[in-house]
């Protein structure tokens, strides 16, 4: 489902063609990704998975458009943003991506409906207050538009992210271990959260994530070992994923 050479039905939200990237450390180059394609068809919720090293969180900052590969091109929609000029790759990110960190990265100066529509007013949109409403019950903080991100929970600062990287309507929300500061309940939470805006909205998600658990709320868990794909797992179980994770690398 996830490479070039197989097939899936409907358009590709996200689409990395022999995606390559190289860091130079001192007088060495390592090599982060060895020429990743992979297709993500839109509306679906996908996890990437890979021990420590093995280029996830650079596949990660590639798909987003937070960083330019060294050769190979990223699609988001029908926009190859491996083509943009820095500026012209700032604001498209700011209009066409969201982004979940596991640190939250709210404003602590500004009331959660302020957070939530920065996205907007950085580029200049105006607030559909409708669609906030909408956005703000999805992720259950109805009522609580005017409070600080310090008088929240984490669990509800979470949920705030989640409805900043959705309020701009985004071609793909990336969540870079988006429960990794949470417990495990209100992980759950945020997960099944996650799985709301791709079943109700229509969303796509690509989560970077080392907890299986997490892993197996996405619809496709896909497999990187050494900056390399190492196949992918559909609707896999916890017990699925920590085996598979075992053996990463070494088929
Ligand atoms: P993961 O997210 O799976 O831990 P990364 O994408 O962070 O993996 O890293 C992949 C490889 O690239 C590792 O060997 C890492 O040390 C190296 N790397 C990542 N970012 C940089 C950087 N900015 N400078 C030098 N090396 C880097």
């Amino acid at each position: 489902m996830y490479t070039e050479t197989t097939e899936f039905s409907g358009p590709a939200a996200l689409q990395l063609e022999a995606v390559a990237k190289s860091y130079r450390t001192g007088t060495a180059r390592v090599t982060a990704l060895h020429e990743v394609s992979l297709a993500v068809p839109a509306g679906t919720f996908t996890a990437i998975m890979g021990p420590s090293g093995s280029g996830k969180s650079t596949l990660l900052q590639m798909a987003a458009g937070l960083d330019t590969p060294d050769s190979g091109r990223v699609l988001l929609g029908s926009t190859d943003i491996s083509r943009l000029r820095r500026k012209a790759l700032t604001v498209f990110r700011r209009d066409h991506v969201g982004f979940v960190f596991q640190s939250y990265n709210l404003l602590p100066q500004l009331s959660v409906s302020r957070n939530v529509t920065l996205p907007l007013l950085l580029g200049g949109r105006s607030v559909d207050h409708d669609w906030l409403g909408y956005v703000l019950e999805a992720v259950g903080l109805s009522g609580l538009n005017d409070r600080m991100p310090q008088e929240l929970s984490g669990g509800q600062q979470q949920r705030a992210a989640i409805a900043r990287a959705l309020i701009t309507r985004p071609d793909a929300v990336f969540a870079d271990e988006p429960t990794g500061a949470l417990d495990s309940v209100t992980a759950r939470q945020v997960l099944d959260l996650l799985r709301h805006t791709v079943a109700d909205l229509g969303q796509t998600v690509v989560m970077v994530t080392h907890d299986p658990v997490a892993a197996c709320s996405a619809d496709t868990v896909i497999f990187l070992a050494d900056g390399r794909l190492d196949g992918s797992l559909a609707n896999a179980s916890v017990r699925d994923v920590t085996e598979r994770v075992a053996y990463l690398g070494e088929r």
